[in-house]
């Protein structure tokens, strides 16, 4: 049976996202953390796995609330800010538009539903094209917009005035996806929540350690989260997660401290980089940081023979990978693998 021929025709013609796990002694291709941080969950969770789990996650709300000085009733969770991209599209529906390169699951989950998507060329320098992005929302009216600050897969902080200009002309819901902010220098978007009642934010805890307990969550109006709340599976996020989450928070000067360190070794990477031959590292405000050189699909192969694996970008950037900001001890070894790899034999 061609189950393809079942599937819907926006369904058919859709490709899922790629994360292959190809095994490699350095992992560096899917912007982790490479510090893990050891925490157990209160025993009595574990004790009670035959229960639901709280389904309004009322004690993670509390937590987030405090940390990030905003309100429970402004805070969504969801298994991982993926969740909340998809309930997003499924309550608000298209158009879609979002700048291209950017994460591709903006695209995917609205193709998914069906929904018209539009994606615009970010500029030279890797920011927005604001023209282009003000005259499509004149022209097409976007129900929603997804921007990520700092944008993967380039690393940068799009331009806040542009952002601001986005936001006061859009009749839709403006969403800056704040996945990588920790790590960037700019302050972000949450202190203007008050002012915009169209802007959402995204945040995770992916980024910052715990990407396995699939905990993101979207901070917005009172009225905008009420309504995306209306399309949220009961319990969707799993009671270990929530608890594990809420061990997570009390850990904040660890996370800090391992931030700090990230982004250190992010500018030495930087660095490193660019005093390789036919290497240009693009500036990054991430975890992660994008390089052009040449012939990029052959340096991913030779990279993976030489022990790194790093993401292959080269379709949405010509020419270029990802690398994700690991460890001083795996930057080293990617640095190594990097000069091999270009350098001829792997
Ligand atoms: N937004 C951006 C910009 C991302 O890069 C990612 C992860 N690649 C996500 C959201 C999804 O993160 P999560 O693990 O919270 O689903």
């Amino acid at each position: 049976m061609d189950f393809s021929k079942l599937a819907r025709p926006n369904i058919r013609s859709l490709k899922p996202y790629e994360a292959k796990e190809i095994p490699c002694k350095v992992k560096l291709d899917a912007n982790e953390s490479p510090y893990c941080i050891d925490i157990t969950p209160d025993k009595k969770v574990l004790q009670r796995l035959n229960r639901y789990p709280d389904p309004e996650t009322k004690e993670l709300k509390k937590a987030i609330s405090k940390t990030l000085k905003v309100n429970s009733d402004n805070i969504l969770l969801g298994n991982g800010s993926d969740e909340l991209i998809y309930y997003l599209i499924i309550t608000f529906g298209g158009p879609v538009l979002y700048p291209v390169p950017t994460f591709s699951m903006y695209g995917i989950i609205s193709q998914a539903l069906g929904e018209k998507n539009i994606g615009i060329p970010l500029n030279k320098d890797f920011d927005l094209d604001i023209d282009k992005m003000l005259a499509t929302i004149k022209k097409c009216n976007p129900k929603l917009i997804f921007l990520s600050s700092p944008n993967n897969p380039t690393g940068n902080c799009f331009s806040a005035e542009s952002i601001l200009k986005i936001i006061e002309a859009s009749k839709g819901i403006v969403v800056v996806d704040e996945a990588y902010q920790p790590f960037s220098s700019e302050k972000g978007f949450l202190p203007l929540l008050k002012d915009y009642k169209n802007l959402a934010i995204l945040r995770t805890l992916s980024k910052i350690g715990f990407a396995s307990l699939r905990v993101g969550f979207l901070i917005a109006d009172e009225g905008l989260i009420n309504e995306v709340n209306k399309v949220r599976l009961p319990f969707n996020l799993n009671s270990v997660s929530q608890a594990m989450a809420l061990e997570a928070f009390k850990n904040k000067d660890v996370i800090e401290s391992q931030i700090k360190n990230i982004t250190s070794e992010r500018e030495r990477l930087f660095e490193e980089l660019s005093k390789i031959n036919n290497v240009s590292p693009y500036p990054s405000e991430a975890n992660f940081i994008l390089f052009k050189t040449k012939n990029a699909d052959i340096v991913f192969q030779k990279l993976i023979k030489n022990g790194v694996l790093v993401r292959n970008l080269s379709s949405a950037v010509k020419d270029s990978l990802r690398v994700t900001v690991g460890t001083p001890e795996e930057n080293n070894f990617f640095i190594k693998a990097l000069r091999k790899s270009i350098g001829g034999k792997a």
